[in-house]
């Protein structure tokens, strides 16, 4: 996609703080973190969200999982605990519809999220 954030930070067009790369998928931080671990997990594919991503059904949506699981133990989270995000429609909060999974950690986190 040519007007897409996250195709531009996946094609390293626009800077962003790279944590983890793999063939298919990038972890950046994001921009306006929410907890002293917060990152952003994409498909270097655009995908809208993550009802698009599950339904490419090609096991890109596994890869995200495994780059976020591998960022919170990069990040030394993942064994306290961590919290991964898919925020999905404009209800839920997603403001760029580029699939990102949030990968948050290093505070305790609150249930129910707002
Ligand atoms: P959403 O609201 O779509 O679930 O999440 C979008 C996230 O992208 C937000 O947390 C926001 O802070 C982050 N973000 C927006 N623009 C940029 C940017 O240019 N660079 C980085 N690293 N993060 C961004
Ligand atoms: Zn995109």
């Amino acid at each position: 996609m040519t007007d897409c954030l996250f195709c531009k930070i996946a094609a390293k067009e626009i800077p962003a703080e790279i944590v983890l790369e793999t063939d298919r998928t990038l972890a950046f931080r994001d921009i306006n973190p929410q907890a002293p671990t917060h990152v952003l997990v994409v498909p270097k594919e655009h995908h809208a969200d993550a009802a698009a991503l599950a339904a490419a059904d090609d096991g890109l949506a596994d890869d995200v999982l495994k780059t976020a699981h591998a960022v919170a133990q990069g990040d030394g989270v993942s064994e306290a605990g961590y919290r991964v995000v898919f925020n999905t429609g404009p209800a839920a909060g997603q403001t760029v519809f580029h699939v990102h999974a949030h990968v948050l950690g290093g505070r305790e986190m609150r249930w129910p999220p707002g």
